[in-house]
């Protein structure tokens, strides 16, 4: 379970986050959507400790996550390196740009993280990488270049990397916004395989609301920092509360 409670983010003078509560259950898949800027993204960065919150907590499995325990009393402080680099290890992130390693295989991208950091057995490493290529339908690129593979192919290994680390959470930027339209769906395919295979815990920003739709228990429209609405995708998506929402959604179909 993922616990955010009063998170506040600035930058600057700029507030991106103001007080947020945000509570997503275990196998929980949660979209986010908003306006450009209302802080989608900073969530997911948070929660992946690419950025540290300003105020609040966040919490992870019961655990606090955006801080450690310290001393006898148990404060709280801000988590250190040491702290978080294990935690961290439950969460997978996929991002708009690839980032894949240019000089090594498909394969060796997909092994990488569980052989250097879990410390996993080569072939161990290389049977997991294999099934997830599978399962993301590249099972016959597995010794190709990632520079050789179209974008939609590069964005499909990226989640197979993501998943080969068992993550309890994943995390999805944007993850179509960078490919060409015709190469959408077959990412899109894919994450809706995932999510109906695993019991994965998903926070998604996506502009792609028929895959929200399909793969959402909830979703939160976000507006200024703030959580505007949310419900299920049934709801929020037909019979929005704000006209706010009404003109986001309009302005992205
Ligand atoms: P988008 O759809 O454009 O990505 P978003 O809702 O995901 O929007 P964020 O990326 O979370 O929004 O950004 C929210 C605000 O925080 C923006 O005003 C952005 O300029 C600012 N911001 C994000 N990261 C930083 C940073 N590292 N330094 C300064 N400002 C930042």
């Amino acid at each position: 379970k993922v616990r955010f409670t009063r998170v506040t983010k600035r930058f600057g003078e700029n507030t991106v986050l103001d007080g947020l509560d945000l509570t997503v259950a275990p196998g929980e898949r949660v979209t986010l959507i908003g306006p450009s800027g209302s802080g989608k993204t900073t969530i997911l960065r948070l929660l992946m400790t690419l950025e540290r919150v300003t105020d609040g907590v966040i919490q992870v499995d019961g655990e606090p996550f955006s801080h450690m325990p310290a001393g006898a009393g148990g404060k709280l402080v801000p988590a250190n390196e040491r702290y978080l680099a294990p935690r961290r290890r439950h969460i997978g992130m996929v991002f708009q740009q690839f980032n894949l390693f240019p000089h090594m295989s498909v394969l060796a991208n997909v092994m990488e993280a569980p052989v250097n950091v879990l410390g996993l057995d080569k072939d161990e490493a290389a049977a997991r990488a294999r099934e997830l290529l599978g399962l993301v339908g590249l099972a016959d690129k597995a010794d190709a270049h990632p520079t050789r593979l179209s974008g939609g192919q590069q964005q499909r290994v990226a989640i197979a990397r993501a998943l080969a680390m068992r993550p309890g959470i994943l995390l999805l930027d944007e993850v179509t916004s960078a490919l060409d339209p015709e190469l959408v769906a077959e990412v899109l395919d894919v994450l809706r395989d995932v999510a109906g295979s695993t019991d994965l815990t998903m926070l998604c920003v996506t502009h792609e609301m028929g895959f929200a739709r399909d793969v959402s228990d909830r979703i939160l429209m976000f507006d200024e920092g703030r959580v505007l609405e949310s419900g299920p995708p049934e709801k929020l998506l037909d019979a929005p509360d704000h006209d706010r929402t009404r003109t986001f959604l309009g302005s992205i179909r």
